[in-house]
């Protein structure tokens, strides 16, 4: 660079050199100089004028001046853009060979931006979602897949989980749909036929619900008899007694069984948000309460409602199973959902804390607002569960030990009804525990579910 300056100098003081001389002549060196000066800004201007019109037609035609200091630029020029030209080409080739790739995907994948137009589909896209990247690109892609829960999927911006979905195409094809934001302003949207897997599971809730169904009446029939025969217990030798009376528990078990796998299977067939109610918490929670007073009088439950802002105790109603012959204080407090669900999930919860707990056990329900919605909390001071099982606890039949259920005349179903329930009301189940310290068991209900 430092040799094009010099030699651009070097024209300079010829030109000068020369407007030098011709202005001796003339008698006026500055009618010499301007002379020179004019004369070489037009030839400035004219390369200048060349210059760009070489840079027009993309620097690909040879080099127009026959000058040090231009031909210098634009052979620069020319270097930076053959380098880009290479680097742009290896570029595509990456991009083609991840736009190859998608192509050969079973499953559909498409590109949404900001505004959630289609930006770009692969063909399977046309099969499970009828969107044909020719045809839609820049169509918004609720205009063609209209079901309301992918709609809200996508308004939600939360996509931890994936959704399931009937495709809009063929409604007999299950989908599984998977959103990934990226670079701020786009979506991946990646779907997978998941029919056979929907099918298979199908299978297995069928199957399932029909062991339960055709297992009832006979166990009915069968508990019914032990019925009758522990009650002509005076006309039979003890060992028999004995005999019988396990019997009967171990049919009663059964029974209790057979009714929480029917529960679980009507869970997971009925869709969601039927028969759903304003249902007062207070209400609910004291029936339950009163249940317990029947049937383990010696513990001690007791229920706290905070009603309004987070750690309110000003404006809350308590009560215990001790004092339950004192009216229920009013409380406005009401979650939006199914009764039976929310009745059967909150009973299993604080039948737990009174099978856990010591004979003078402690269980406490406490219901307040927090930051991420209304929690209610089952809080025992009973036997505890070792922190190592708390992750596969809601799992069917999941037991901390055998010795416990069977003591307990549990079935190993309660936490994954409890699950299930909440699930189906957009709620969580959060539990902490330390072995004999007591355990606590609380439902995280969204805001909007429930009113103060
Ligand atoms: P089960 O009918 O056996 O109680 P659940 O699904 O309700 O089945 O509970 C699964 C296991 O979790 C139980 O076997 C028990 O060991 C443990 N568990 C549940 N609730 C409590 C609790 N409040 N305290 C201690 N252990 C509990």
């Amino acid at each position: 660079m430092r040799s094009l300056f010099q030699s651009t100098l070097l024209q300079l003081a010829l030109f000068a050199g020369v407007g030098l001389v011709v202005g001796y002549e003339l008698s006026s060196i500055w009618a010499g100089l301007a002379l020179a000066a004019v004369i070489y800004i037009a030839i400035m201007l004219l390369n200048f004028r060349r210059v760009s019109d070489w840079l027009l037609l993309g620097a690909r035609v040879e080099i127009p001046v026959a000058n040090t200091f231009w031909t210098t630029i634009m052979d620069q020029i020319s270097r930076i853009i053959r380098k880009l030209e290479v680097e742009n080409s290896a570029l595509k080739a990456d991009v083609d060979f991840f736009k190859d790739s998608f192509e050969a995907l079973d499953s559909a994948v498409v590109v949404i931006d900001e505004r959630g137009e289609i930006d770009w589909a692969n063909v399977a896209a046309q099969a499970l979602l009828g969107v044909a990247i020719a045809r839609d690109k820049g169509e918004l892609l609720v205009n063609l897949i209209r079901a309301p829960e992918f709609i809200s999927y996508l308004d939600s911006g939360d996509f931890s989980k994936p959704l399931k979905l009937h495709s809009p195409v063929d409604p007999k094809l299950s989908l599984e749909i998977q959103a990934t934001p990226f670079r701020h302003e786009y979506v991946l949207i990646f779907v997978r036929d998941v029919s056979d897997l929907a099918h298979l599971e199908s299978i297995r809730q069928d199957f399932i619900a029909n062991v339960s169904h055709e297992l009832r009446t006979p166990l009915t029939v069968i508990t019914g008899y032990l019925d009758i025969i522990k009650g002509r217990d005076e006309q039979m030798p003890p060992a028999m007694l004995r005999v019988v009376d396990q019997m009967l528990e171990q049919s009663q078990r059964m029974d209790s069984m057979v009714n929480d796998l029917i529960w679980l299977s009507r869970l997971e067939t009925l869709p969601e948000g039927q028969k759903t109610e304003l249902i007062p918490l207070a209400g609910l929670i004291f029936g339950l309460i009163e249940e317990v007073r029947v049937s383990a009088p010696e513990k001690v439950v007791s229920f706290k409602l905070d009603q309004v802002a987070e750690g309110s105790s000003s404006d809350s109603v308590a009560t215990s199973n001790k004092d339950l012959a004192v009216p229920a204080v009013e409380s406005s407090v009401a979650i939006r959902g199914n009764y039976d669900e929310l009745r059967a999930a909150f009973s299993n919860l604080l039948q737990n804390a009174i099978k856990y707990t010591a004979v003078d056990g402690c269980i406490e329900i406490i219901g307040a607002w927090q930051w991420d919605g209304f929690r209610l909390k089952f809080k025992d001071n009973g036997i505890g569960i070792d922190p190592v099982h708390l992750p596969r606890l809601t799992e069917r039949f999941y037991r901390v030990d055998d010795s416990r259920t069977s003591s307990t005349g549990g079935t190993g179903l309660g936490l994954a009804i409890v699950k299930h329930v909440l699930i189906r009301h957009q709620a969580e189940l959060h539990v902490s525990s330390r072995e004999g310290h007591g355990s606590s068991f609380t439902c995280v209900f969204p805001a909007h579910l429930v009113t103060k």
